[in-house]
């Protein structure tokens, strides 16, 4: 194959995963660097399990994290449909094909029959395999089966495959991520690649779809090592090329268990809802088995991409570290440009009337109370003596004392003489303040306590000056009077 053509093919059964966003992010890098086409296929063969809200939540996640498509849903393309529930009238012509090549043949079992195989297996303590009790039922006994009211599901024969193609029953390929890897086929059952209500399994499906949309390669995770070897034997079956396979370790949680919620958020959306920005995501979903040739963890995709060498993912497995995410968020919420940054966090403001100030400033707002976040919803606590008065609970020690109640007084004396048109003129109003109460014998630091214990109910927090331009002369006579 000349064309580079990988390809996502999340199963909709729920809102994109980030372990799925991992493997499209690694497809979409490789695209990117072998100048090929990264392509979207939702792989609703379980009708049962699929929703269109997850569809939907697959399509805006990816998008958000900046993993467009090249070919797929919404952007069409020329191996289209993308879905595989509207290319269900495909299928049937392969599974002909094998038929008729002898690669597969047609099983009349019933589910109690088939129930009955496993039992036996579990009680003779035997990994369950089909008996292939169907593989040379003549047309006389189909026939009959037929005539009993029942319809046959479509089996492919692993050993005629593996016969045909290979000296003996080990089925090796070179996998990009884990090197060689092997099989014993003899292990793997005959597996059902069209059911008998006519629609194809995963097994099938997938290959006939990436074999028509002519994948080079297949990035995925290794949970479907298993299923890489019945596929080539399928590709080889069918006489097509078999793509390149390369199979990621899985991501595990902190604990080493397998990623779930009970650790935390693990769908792309119930991040972002958390506050996380899609760049830190996406960047820290690449160092889940790459890392860069420099020690420059923080990187966009586009220098991930030039830097992304697939042989050098790691083959072992890795762990997520929300802590590392979050110190991640915290750094892009740092040198994001804050009107880029406005959108995502007003939505983690919307308890407040944010009415009360101007555009400016609330970028203004932001850009003081940024520092110390980790995710977006911090903000609601951090901002949150903007917009409502404070309680002063924490501080009321610090707002007792003679100090305090001086600098509280003297400040309300001063006032009106604050150049509250600009945070420069604040500035000097308030190094006046301090030099004044540094006179008598008061620490700068404790001037500045007062005042912002009074405004605050806390003792860290923004830029004083441009705290007190924000909250202006009204706000800050009204608060200091309430405490005196
Ligand atoms: N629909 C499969 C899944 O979500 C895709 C597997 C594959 O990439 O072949 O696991």
């Amino acid at each position: 194959m000349t064309e580079t053509r990988v390809r996502i093919a999340p199963s909709p059964s729920g809102n994109l995963h980030v372990g799925t966003a991992r493997t499209a992010l690694f497809n979409y890098l490789y695209a990117k660097k072998n100048n090929g086409k990264f392509i979207l296929r939702i792989e609703d063969t379980d009708a049962e399990r699929t929703s269109q809200e997850y569809i939907d939540n697959i399509f805006d996640s990816l998008k958000a994290l900046g993993l467009n498509w090249d070919e797929g849903p919404d952007v069409g393309g020329e191996y289209g449909p993308y879905t595989q529930s509207e290319r269900f009238d495909l299928y049937p012509k392969y599974a002909q094909i094998l038929l008729e090549k002898g690669f597969a043949y047609e099983c009349y079992c019933t589910p109690e029959e088939l129930e009955a195989e496993k039992e036996l297996a579990t009680q003779n303590k035997q990994a369950y395999v089909y008996s292939k009790k169907c593989e040379n039922l003549t047309d006389d006994d189909k026939a009959k089966l037929k005539a009993e009211g029942r319809l046959p599901a479509i089996r492919f024969s692993i050993s005629k495959a593996q016969k045909a193609f290979h000296e003996n029953n080990i089925l090796a390929f070179d996998d990009m991520v884990k090197g060689n890897l092997q099989q014993d086929t003899d292990l793997i059952g005959d597996f059902v690649i069209m059911k008998s209500n006519g629609t194809p399994t995963y097994n099938f499906a997938v290959v006939i779809d990436d074999m028509l949309m002519k994948i080079s390669h297949i990035i995925r995770g290794e949970d479907h090592i298993s299923n890489t070897f019945k596929q080539i034997l399928i590709y080889e079956a069918l006489g097509a090329e078999v793509p390149r396979f390369g199979h990621l370790g899985m991501i595990l949680a902190p604990d080493r268990s397998k990623l779930s919620k009970r650790h935390g958020a693990t769908a792309v959306s119930e991040f972002v809802e958390k506050g996380y920005l899609t760049d830190a995501l996406v960047n820290f979903v690449a160092l889940l088995g790459w890392s860069p040739s420099d020690s420059e963890e923080i990187k966009t995709v586009d220098e991930i991409a030039q830097d992304f060498e697939i042989s050098k993912i790691s083959s072992s497995n890795s762990i997520f570290e929300y802590d590392k995410l979050n110190w991640m968020n915290g750094q892009y919420i740092k040198k994001m440009p804050v009107e880029e940054l406005y959108d995502y966090i007003l939505p983690f403001l919307k308890k407040y009337d944010i009415s009360k100030y101007t555009k400016a400033q609330l970028l203004r707002l932001i850009e003081i109370t940024r520092e110390p976040l980790t995710i977006l919803s911090e903000i609601e606590y951090d901002a949150q003596y903007f917009f409502e008065k404070p309680d002063l609970t924490e501080v009321q020690e610090i707002l007792d004392t003679e100090v305090s109640k001086n600098v509280l007084s003297y400040v309300l004396d001063v006032i009106n003489s604050w150049g509250f048109d600009s945070e420069e003129k604040i500035h000097d109003d308030l190094a006046q303040l301090r030099e004044h109460f540094k006179a008598q014998g008061i620490k700068p630091k404790e001037t500045m306590w007062a005042l912002r214990s009074a405004l605050t109910g806390r003792t860290r927090g923004a830029d004083m000056a441009a705290l007190v331009c924000l909250l202006g002369k009204d706000e800050i006579i009204e608060r200091i009077k309430k405490v005196l």
